[in-house]
């Protein structure tokens, strides 16, 4: 599949006349090219979105709200070819693809269409003064949404569905490592009636087009989902200019598993938040505590289950884990794993820790799911991201023990608890840094609620009306009578 941008409603070629090869993670081989785009490209995108602005930002709010109906239903009646290219460029499994990711980024233009409906302001009678204050909420102009490849459409529709539906005009980045989605949503986008202009999408690597979105003078918000240190230097670059920041970053999310838990679903629950998606998905659970009772129960029967995930090519039903994103990636995972097997002191490998080479596709970066057991948090595979298919686990003594554990991270973007004890729950849900706690369950989420992590995790919410809120500019209007 050869990709193109998709500015101003119609696909067009770098201007640079650069491209890169695009690799599919399962065979390791390129099957096609996408443009290498730079800041000419970006000011392109730009101009027709500047310009698709006065009209798409006066457009009904009921018009804005059925394109959006019609797109997510395109994305739905296209969601077998959707899941084939997002599997095909990321390397996870296709039923995994046509379950989670294409429904939800369907799911993120139909929420959005309706909350665009209901997004409401607010007025302020000052009694006694005779003055009313008013606020309105314009939206910014053009934007900037930039995704990574871990969950390529879901992240990205996550954030052009609000942009737009606030009325603004997009320029919009996807992964260089997963183009394939974005690239199909233009011909969507298209057929659904959106303007041409609203939504540009440029592709390209980070430091040529994210950082030409970035550096735009006129680009007034930038929406970043990504890894912590980019997210520091688009910061670096947008705060001079004042620009509104939502940045989604990395985590080290903690798991805490109670001896008093229901243990058969947590522990069908923890080998999911441990290794779906390949363990790329910034809310799993890379880092397992286990109440000191059970932690023995518990070492044998997650290895168990752990050694029998299947892996293998993603287009088989039966895979379990499919390939990691990219030959890149591999080996960054791999450096993690030569290290914990140079200290098998602090480091004790459970099981993995090895690729795999799949029949007929030798050339795939596989890699077998990992338990690794550690004898402190303090030690760099419990500190640093690995974003892989590696889990640490160690055992905590009581409820303070667990906290300080999971807290003892510069990250905190989400943590999940397993215990049935009720007051237990309320105290730790208070204690625990992160911008959400799931309770005996795990990535089960009512878009409605906001979604952000704190500390390294980012800065910004996500979701709900607090995104409408982001691509949005409160003005107050203040009458006295
Ligand atoms: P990344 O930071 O390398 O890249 C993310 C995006 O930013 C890509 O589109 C990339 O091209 C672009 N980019 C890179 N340098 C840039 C620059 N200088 N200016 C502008 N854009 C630039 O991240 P990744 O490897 O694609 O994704 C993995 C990371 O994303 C992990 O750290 C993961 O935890 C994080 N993540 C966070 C969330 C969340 O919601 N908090 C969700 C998914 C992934």
């Amino acid at each position: 599949m050869d990709i193109k941008n998709f500015i101003n409603n119609e696909e067009q070629i770098p201007l640079s006349g650069f491209w890169l090869d695009n690799y599919e993670p399962a065979s390791g081989t390129i099957y096609g090219e996408i443009p290498n785009s730079n800041e000419d490209d970006v000011e392109k995108a730009y101009q027709a979105a500047k310009a698709a602005f006065p009209s798409w930002s006066n457009t009904s709010i009921d018009e804005r709200s059925k394109i959006m109906l019609r797109i997510a239903d395109l994305i739905e009646e296209n969601l077998g070819a959707l899941a084939a290219a997002e599997s095909r460029d990321n390397g996870k499994p296709v039923w995994l693809a046509q379950a989670v990711d294409i429904p939800r980024a369907s799911s993120n233009f139909r929420f959005y269409g309706h909350a665009i409906t209901q997004y409401a302001t607010k007025a302020h009678e000052s009694v006694g003064k005779n003055t009313m204050n008013y606020t309105i909420r314009k939206p910014i102009g053009v934007v900037g949404c930039i995704s990574p490849w871990n969950l390529p459409l879901y992240l990205f529709t996550w954030k052009i569905a609000p942009a737009i539906a606030a009325g603004n005009c997009v320029v919009a980045k996807p992964s260089e490592v997963t183009p394939a989605t974005a690239y199909l949503l233009g011909e969507i986008v298209e057929k659904a009636g959106l303007p041409a202009g609203v939504l540009n999408i440029v592709h390209g690597n980070g430091a040529s087009c994210g950082q030409a979105i970035v550096a735009h003078p006129d680009i007034k918000a930038i929406s970043f989902t990504g890894g912590t240190t980019t997210g520091a230097h688009i910061a670096r670059t947008a705060a001079p200019m004042f620009k509104k920041l939502s940045l989604e970053l990395g985590g080290k999310n903690p798991n805490l598993i109670f001896a008093d838990c229901d243990y058969d679903k947590m522990l069908d629950t923890t080998v999911r938040s441990s290794f779906a998606n390949q363990g790329q998905i910034c809310l799993c659970g890379s880092r397992i505590f286990v109440q000191q009772e059970i932690y023995e129960r518990f070492k044998t029967d997650f290895v168990d289950r752990v050694k029998n995930l299947r892996v293998g090519h993603p287009d088989q039903s039966s895979t379990k884990v499919g390939a990691v994103v990219s030959a890149g990636h591999r080996e960054k995972i791999e450096e993690y794993l030569a290290f914990a097997k140079a200290e098998p002191e602090n480091y004790r490998i459970l099981t993995g820790g090895n690729r795999v080479i799949v029949k007929e596709y030798e050339k795939g970066y596989y890699l077998e799911p990992t338990v690794i057991e550690v004898s402190s948090n303090d030690c760099k595979l419990n500190q640093e991201e690995i974003f892989g298919p590696v889990v640490t686990i160690m055992p905590f003594t009581d409820e303070a023990h667990a906290l300080e554990l999971a807290n003892g991270t510069k990250y905190g973007l989400s943590a999940t608890l397993w215990t049935n004890d009720l007051s237990r729950t309320m105290r730790m849900t208070q204690e625990i840094e992160a911008g959400i706690v799931w309770v005996n369950t795990w990535l089960n989420r009512d878009l409605r609620t906001p979604f952000g992590g704190v500390k390294d995790s980012g800065v910004g919410r996500e979701g709900g009306f607090e995104a409408l809120d982001f691509f949005t500019e409160p003005k107050n209007v203040c009458i006295e009578y």
